[in-house]
């Protein structure tokens, strides 16, 4: 068994606290809270002190935030609201200088945060992002074991995918089978996207109906232990690809492979999406990857550090990032190819399966 990675984390913060003059930080972002605690609720607030955490919630979760936490935080339930909860713990603590999640935070929120009873308060950005960017082994497994899954979900439904049916019902049948097999919860809305409509980088599954030789995209992922993955896989549905097809798919993987390859811990992220770019260019394609290369994944499925031409900040060490180079053809259509992969302090690791070659495609 691993050993619990919450008392770490938080020493962590403790020290980032430190370097940052703060007595305390309210840590209001769910997976924030999670990441520290392991409490997985929607709605809390974590005071995170130098030497203790004290987690602040409603009677709802009376059972729940014990049972989640035990041995990582010290549990006050709030009679009546989350906010008179939080301003007696703060009042019976009264910490110098209490940092909050600016990020997370509305205005109202911050004005709030004025009167609970710190005889400062300061916004802060990434203190608990920025330990979360590098991921232990335990997390690492967990998203590897989500997109595993994910990717048996789809080999499942593809058999099933034919022309006539609507992407939306191509993007229900998915989503059970991803229940089906465990995940906790779609990390995102499924994007299904057929013909011309796969040309849309972001396009949601909609009631097209899908025809013969059509390009089907679908993003999707699913989440376990809290932990999310990120696929795309492109396909041609009932019939062989035609030649405009084929040479963009293989330009696409070529270029997914470059990035796969070459990519390491302690380069930037503008040098991690240029191998993929700079592959496309060399194969005519480089005006239609109209988005950036990857980005972070982990308890969110949008997070640090990110991958794209304006991306100056290396990448580190312990990160899980998607590499999903893609190409789109306006009234054609598009297609993308999007992996997970771990960088350790040495070469990097696929957590994902990897898209096939597309004659190899079921
Ligand atoms: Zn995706
Ligand atoms: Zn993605």
């Amino acid at each position: 068994m691993r050993a619990d990675p919450r008392g770490e984390r938080q020493r962590a913060l403790s020290r980032r606290l430190e370097e940052a003059g703060l007595d305390a930080l309210l840590v209001s972002h769910p997976p924030n809270v999670r990441y520290l605690t392991g409490f997985s609720g929607s709605t809390s607030m974590l005071l995170a002190l130098r030497d203790e955490m004290v987690l602040v919630v409603d009677p709802r979760y009376a059972v729940q935030a014990p049972a989640e936490t035990t041995g990582a935080a010290r549990v006050e339930i709030a009679p009546r609201s989350l906010w008179e909860g939080l301003g007696l713990t703060v009042s019976a603590i009264r910490p110098e200088t209490l940092g909050f999640e600016a990020d997370h935070a509305t205005v109202r929120e911050a004005e709030r945060i004025a009167k609970l009873g710190a005889a400062r308060t300061r916004g802060t950005d990434g203190l608990v992002e920025g330990l979360r960017v590098s991921k232990d082994e335990g997390e690492v497994d967990a998203i590897r074991r989500a997109a595993s899954l994910a990717h048996d979900a789809l080999l499942a439904i593809l058999p099933s995918i034919a022309p006539g049916q609507t992407e939306l019902a191509v993007a229900s049948r998915l989503e059970a089978a991803l229940r089906d097999r465990g995940s906790e919860w779609h990390p995102f809305q499924t994007i299904v996207a057929s013909g011309p409509r796969s040309a849309l980088p972001h396009a949601r599954a909609a009631d097209r109906v899908i025809e013969r030789g059509d390009l089907l995209l679908i993003d999707f992922g699913a989440t376990l232990d809290g932990y999310c993955s990120d696929l795309t896989r492109t396909f041609v549905v009932g019939r062989a690809p035609d030649d405009r097809q084929r040479a963009a798919y293989d330009a696409v993987r070529a270029a997914q492979q470059a990035a796969i390859s070459g990519i390491r811990a302690g380069m930037t992220g503008r040098k991690a999406d240029a191998l993929a770019r700079g592959s496309l260019e060399s194969a005519g394609f480089g005006a239609a990857f109209r988005h950036s290369l990857g980005h972070g994944l982990g308890l969110e499925v949008h997070e640090d550090p990110r991958l794209a031409p304006t991306a100056e900040g290396l990448l580190p060490a312990g990160a899980v990032v998607t590499i999903e180079p893609g190409v789109y053809f306006e009234g054609w259509g598009g297609v993308r190819l999007e992996d997970d992969v771990f960088l350790p302090n040495e070469g990097p690791t696929l957590v994902s399966p990897g898209a096939p070659a597309l004659e190899e495609v079921p």
